[in-house]
């Protein structure tokens, strides 16, 4: 019997043509990409759509969109001669960059706001090794000093200000387009430093210039209402929300959300907590994802626009940012557990079921 060759899985492969890459560039993978595109069971009516469709992003290697372009990133770096990577981060981004650098050798060192991120994603960090610092400040003082450290010393910096990041999670709109076959009337995302809608724009933009679609989508992007400068218009000093992946005050790519606001006729608006946790629980228990409170701000929002009558059918595509398992203390705070003590036995359970 003959064996197939395996096909090598992931951006910097199936991505090639439309990446800054060169023959130097190392083809490191961990199978970042490709991810599930499903259409939604239960909430697209509630939505007034005609087609609700999920982006699960949560399916990544480290449970995160943020591997897209950290793949790209560290390829880079080590195509530079870097020995050492940094990040701020709200916890997914040092996840995804602790990740690879451990696969390529490199040191990571991950400055993040200390008490705010989820555990799960700690645990990550913690994991693969990487130098945790852990800063008296929130994300953008961190971000200020990661900044400022990496221009010092000899170290790369892997936040989404690298525009290697927004080159690899353009992809995600690439991949969109050739699923549905062209780009969806609306794009639904969270927004927390505004890398990814600058880079879902990107990439719808180039889709349309190519003929890989016919259309640009309109670009949603939601905020968590504690932390909406884009949606003020001026930075916001103490950001706090449940969703922590989107707790920031002073977003990096300020002009790129808002020329992705602009430039698709969309909008950039807040949801509360509230309606971030009820979009959560309503995911996991009527749709059977599970994400992280984040990505759920996206779906709060489809919702608050359908409760409203202000949309009017169309097909969108919502990004599952990151996954339900980063964040386990969300979820045991705000899912009512369904647990019955039994013996260990046939008529135990019976009883404990009521049959
Ligand atoms: C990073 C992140 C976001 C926000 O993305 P930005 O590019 O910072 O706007 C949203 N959800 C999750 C799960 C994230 O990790």
């Amino acid at each position: 019997m003959s064996t197939l060759p395996l096909a090598p899985r992931g951006v910097l492969y199936h991505w090639a043509e439309v990446l800054p890459l060169t023959e130097q560039t190392p083809r490191i993978t961990l199978g970042e990409g490709d991810t599930p595109l499903v259409r939604s069971v239960a909430l697209e009516r509630e939505c007034g759509l005609d087609e609700l469709w999920f982006k699960l992003e949560s399916c990544n290697p480290t449970g995160s969109f943020k591997d897209r372009g950290m793949v790209v990133a560290v390829a880079k770096a080590v195509e530079s001669g870097a020995r050492a990577i940094m990040c701020a981060s709200t916890g997914n981004t040092s996840a995804s960059a602790a990740a690879y650098a451990a696969r390529c050798g490199l040191d990571c060192y991950v400055l993040v706001p200390g008490g705010k991120v989820a555990a799960g994603k700690m645990a990550q960090a913690i994991a693969y090794g990487s130098r945790i610092i852990e800063v008296d400040g929130n994300f953008d003082d961190a971000l200020n000093a990661a900044r400022e450290l990496t221009a010092r010393h000899p170290v790369a910096l892997v936040n989404s200000v690298n525009p290697y990041r927004i080159q690899g999670q353009k992809t995600a709109a690439y991949e969109i387009c050739e699923t549905l076959g062209d780009a969806p009337d609306v794009l639904a995302i969270p927004v927390g430093n505004a890398g990814n809608i600058t880079a879902y724009w990107k990439g719808f933009g180039e889709c349309a210039e190519v003929g890989r679609a016919t259309l640009h989508p309109r670009m949603l992007g939601f905020q968590a209402a504690g932390a909406a400068p884009l949606v003020s218009g001026v930075p916001v000093p103490e950001p706090n929300t449940v969703a922590t992946a989107i707790r920031i005050g002073n977003p990096a790519s300020w002009g790129g959300a808002i020329g992705a606001r602009d430039e698709s006729g969309g909008s950039i608006e807040a949801v509360t907590d509230e309606e971030i946790l009820e979009a959560y629980r309503l995911l996991a228990a009527r749709e059977g994802l599970f994400v992280e409170p984040a990505s759920a701000a996206c779906v709060a929002g489809l919702l608050q626009h359908g409760r409203a009558g202000r949309t009017r059918g169309g097909r969108a595509v919502a990004i599952l940012t990151g996954n339900g398992l980063k964040d386990p203390d969300t979820a045991i705070a705000e899912y009512v557990p369904n647990i019955t003590k039994s013996s260990a036995t046939v008529a135990g359970v019976e009883r404990a079921l009521g049959w």
